[in-house]
């Protein structure tokens, strides 16, 4: 089974590893691992559910969590 990798920051799936080689991808994955996002651009961690319900559930978080002011 696939895991899912999305963005912390918004949630999107288009997200790409940092580094642009094997190598490189190796090398950041030993330091916990870093993507970058295609939707909102942010660089970071991301975050990896094992299941579509999982991910649905951080989904329906995200949108929650939002606020108007951008705060919290
Ligand atoms: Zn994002």
């Amino acid at each position: 089974m696939a895991k899912i990798t999305a963005c912390i920051n918004c949630g999107s799936r288009d997200v790409s590893w940092k580094g642009d080689s094997i190598a490189g991808t190796v090398y950041f994955g030993a330091l916990g691992g870093q993507v970058q996002c295609g939707n909102c651009g942010h660089v970071g961690a991301p975050i990896e559910f094992k299941s579509e319900k999982d991910y649905g559930k951080f989904l329906d978080a995200l949108k929650k969590r939002k606020k108007p002011d951008g705060r919290g």
